[in-house]
């Protein structure tokens, strides 16, 4: 969960950070953190532990300062996060957790392939959940200084807290570098207000227990709006030449969409008094989407279209419904995660330094895939993709 875009924070930083190096002023504001904790009632063995330190945390700081890559095209996000490894990873998953996905979907009325989409989105279902130290990093984002200096404070007390209050030792609360951190990766405030013990053991713990984490999903989605039994998005085929409403937010009934052309790609009726907007993520050449009130919903966990376009059409395909059926406005389509270490190990065996071969794709990958480009006589895009995924000898 991401409470705000990567770049908006990224430049916020640029424009408030003090210069590389300062670190007077730290102990003193992390004095006056362990201050402010004591009054809030944290026990003072919490507060010593969790705050006992002398430095900013340097990882976070480095990574909070990261400049913001140029926005990735939506169908290279989609075919590595929503990849073959994550449709089967979350059956077996919903496989594994059938009885407790079950009995949120019965508690909380949010459909359960959408809590197992938002689980495998968010952690990989609980593989990567971020090994950054909230206290550290919670503590680091507030005495930098800057115009969240009180957002961040704010997160570390509740993170404390969670521990205050039973439900986490301190040594769980490990997460992102900007402190969303369990298997459905919350932020310590939203745990604080959303978080439900679902297997019955007396504490919340987001971080070890499965039920709890998708439990808590689901309260989550409950309390942003979601409707029992109701569609969440389908695709649609939009006529040519289309130049009326747009947008999720310029919602109609399905029947006005029937009157202006619009049909159902699955070739049922469209047809109803239930209101959906009209979604073009690539424009008038790429597929074309009905998204209703319970697509929506899913901004409240991350307010990014790509995040919600990924879970909703993982959460389908975990349903048993395929992939979109129209293709994407590109001849160079993206690459799974499988394929991306792979290309990575390509450019290794070529001469090339991607840096390891880990399917992350970071500034030296996007230098090395420029680099072969060049010398293929391809175009230079710097992107994971098919093109030079296939010129270097992948399949
Ligand atoms: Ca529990």
């Amino acid at each position: 969960m991401r409470h705000f875009p990567t770049a908006a924070l990224a430049a916020a930083f640029f424009l408030a950070a003090s210069p590389p190096g300062h670190a007077a002023g730290f102990p003193a504001c992390v004095d006056g953190l362990k201050r402010a904790a004591g009054k809030a009632g944290i026990r003072k063995s919490v507060v010593r532990r969790a705050l006992d330190i002398a430095e900013p945390d340097a990882r976070v700081l480095r990574l909070s300062t990261v400049q913001p890559e140029r926005r990735i095209p939506i169908w290279d996000y989609l075919a590595f996060v929503v990849d073959d490894q994550r449709f089967r990873e979350g059956k077996a998953a919903m496989r594994r957790h059938g009885a407790a996905l079950r009995r949120a979907e019965k508690r909380f009325g949010v459909n359960r392939h959408v809590i197992a989409a938002i689980w495998g989105v968010e952690t990989d279902y609980g593989k990567t959940t971020g090994r950054n130290f909230l206290p550290h990093a919670l503590a680091t984002l507030t005495c930098r200084g800057g115009r969240r200096e009180a957002f961040w404070r704010r997160e570390l007390l509740a993170a404390l807290r969670i521990v205050n209050a039973g439900d986490l030792p301190l040594a769980k609360l490990y997460g992102s570098w900007a402190g969303a951190f369990g298997q459905t990766q919350f932020m310590p405030s939203t745990y604080r207000r959303l978080a439900v013990d679902f297997d019955g053991d007396g504490r919340k713990d987001l971080v070890s227990s499965v039920p709890d984490a998708l439990g808590s999903a689901a309260n989550y989605l409950r309390r942003a709006g979601w409707r029992t039994g109701r569609p969440r998005i389908i695709e649609v085929r939009v006529p040519n030449g289309y130049r009326g409403p747009e947008g999720r937010k310029r919602k109609a009934a399905l029947d006005t969409w029937a009157a202006r052309g619009l049909r159902r790609m699955d070739r049922r009726r469209l047809k109803g008094k239930l209101r959906a907007g009209l979604l073009r993520p690539a424009g008038p050449d790429g597929p074309a989407f009905l998204t209703f009130r319970n697509f929506d919903s899913l901004y409240a966990y991350n307010h990014a279209e790509s995040y919600a376009l990924a879970v909703a059409h993982l959460a389908d395909r975990l349903a048993g419904r395929g992939r979109f059926r129209a293709a994407w406005p590109t001849d160079d389509p993206g690459l799974s995660r499988i394929e991306r270490k792979w290309l990575q190990e390509l450019l290794i065996v070529e001469g090339y330094d991607p840096g390891a071969p880990d399917g992350k794709i970071g500034p030296k990958s996007r230098a090395a895939i420029r680099e072969a480009e060049k010398d293929l006589g391809l175009p230079v895009t710097g992107r994971a993709a098919r093109r030079i995924f296939q010129a270097l000898g992948g399949k």
